[in-house]
């Protein structure tokens, strides 16, 4: 388990029965009835695959995979893959249904999935990887589309494992389709702004926040647990808005320094030995100090159940901004929120990606790419918007962000289920 910092009395409930909870929290704030709590908490489809692999010693080794379609209602199906070695049923049903949510929340014409593997890409070639990735891709192809279920990056996933995914599918079809997947290289369809657009999103998010709360940004400080994709461009853009990076950790380890931290400079570090451990000049510390480092804004980006009944009450911050998806279990969440904590919950926190998969699919259908100004400036509008439309509820109902989020999400998909009806 990478997750070194888990209470296991945290961990009896499935990540995805911490889904439904949540989910049954907002559904009462709105008094849904019994059989559309029903729908909208179950998984519409659950297609798992297993298959062989060549490896690089010439022996075949099996692998066990995931694609959930979580509801598809309100438009295909979208989300991630993750390759890690602690993917499961369980888990991949739990990100699927929080794409549901993610897209409802920012309202997307796009239904919730999530798709997954069972393995160690770090102890894997980039051949064995490749050949992984494309075996995948053939497996779940039967459920793939451009209008009916789109994969992006996630952990351990990348543009190159999307250009290999779209390869594989447009082998088969004996055409290119570019819509098939986000998150791809440029040179392939790929959307200006894709990479950085989550991060980018915390940072939005985190300055809607900041503003409501009174703090100032200019000197605020940071910690960002999970220093990869997002935890990367979170820091460096709420760097750029004047805030100090104080520390950071990934699965290599944690490091602070009160006096600040160049992200680009981590970067490097990061790049040149795969780990922001032995950074110059900052105190070693563990990934448990490093969540409870006091500091203004916290950044979990890293995986799910972090921040636990076990360590919330000394969590010491102003504004949790989720990077992660799950990060908070619900016992953390009613712990910080007594404590007057803001959580901008994952949903709306790193939705940056979904907006920015979403302009890439656009701009694949419509064979028509933006600038990179007209990407930045519209994920800003959808996300500003979207934090506001959450922080009205949260006033209207007296819930917390998550709840508020929630709120708004689900009565989406519950107005649209009830227009379509209920086939036959
Ligand atoms: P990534 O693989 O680029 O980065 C994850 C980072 O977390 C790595 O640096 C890894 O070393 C670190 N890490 C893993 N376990 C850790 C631990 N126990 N303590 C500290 N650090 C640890 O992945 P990413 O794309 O940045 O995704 C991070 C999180 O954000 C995931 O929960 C993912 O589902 C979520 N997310 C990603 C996107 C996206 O567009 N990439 C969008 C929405 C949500």
């Amino acid at each position: 388990m990478i997750q070194e910092n888990l209470d296991p009395s945290d961990m009896k409930s499935s990540v995805f029965d911490m889904a439904v909870e949540q989910f049954n929290a907002a559904a009462d704030v709105l008094n849904l009835e019994e059989g559309m709590r029903q729908v909208l908490s179950s998984c519409k489809r659950e297609f798992t695959v297993n298959f062989p692999v060549v490896m690089d010693n010439g022996k075949v080794q099996v692998f066990t995979g995931h694609r959930v379609q979580h509801n598809m209602t309100r438009g295909p199906a979208k989300g991630g893959i993750r390759f890690h070695p602690d993917v499961s049923l369980d888990e991949v049903k739990a990100l699927a249904s929080w794409m549901t949510w993610k897209c409802a929340v920012t309202n997307l014409p796009y239904g919730g999935g999530k798709g997954g593997v069972t393995c160690t890409p770090r102890s894997m070639s980039l051949g064995e990887m490749e050949r992984l990735t494309r075996r995948f891709a053939t497996e779940i192809s039967p459920l793939i589309g451009s209008y009916s279920d789109i994969p992006a990056p996630d952990v351990n996933t990348d543009g190159q494992t999307m250009a290999w995914m779209m390869d594989t599918i447009s082998m088969h079809k004996g055409f290119t389709e570019m819509g098939i997947v986000t998150g791809k290289p440029i040179d392939i369809g790929g959307s200006l702004g894709r990479t950085e657009a989550t991060g980018r999103g915390v940072m939005i998010t985190a300055r809607e926040a900041a503003k409501h709360i009174g703090l100032n940004l200019n000197g605020a400080t940071v910690v960002v647990q999970g220093f990869g994709n997002v935890g990367y461009w979170a820091a460096h853009l709420l760097q750029e808005l004047g805030c100090k990076i104080i520390a950071a950790s990934d699965s290599g380890g944690a490091i602070s320094r009160p006096s600040g931290l160049d992200s680009t400079e981590l970067l490097k570090q990061k790049n040149s030995t795969g780990t922001v451990s032995g950074f110059a000049n900052c105190d070693v510390i563990t990934n448990e100090e490093l969540l409870e480092t006091s500091c203004d804004i916290l950044v979990p980006a890293a995986l799910e159940q972090q921040i636990t009944g076990n360590n919330a009450s000394r969590i010491n911050t102003k504004i949790i901004v989720e990077g992660a998806n799950g990060p908070t279990t619900p016992e953390a969440d009613k712990i910080l929120t007594d404590k007057g904590t803001v959580i901008i919950p994952d949903i709306l926190a790193n939705a940056g990606g979904v907006v920015v998969s979403y302009f890439e699919w656009v701009q694949n259908l419509q064979r028509f790419f933006w600038e990179k100004d007209v990407v930045d400036n519209s994920l800003d509008s959808i996300l500003t918007r979207s934090f506001n439309e959450v922080f009205s509820t949260s006033q209207q109902y007296k819930v917390d962000m998550r709840t508020a989020a929630m709120v708004n999400a689900i009565d989406r998909v519950a107005t649209a289920t009830n227009i379509r009806g209920i086939y036959p």
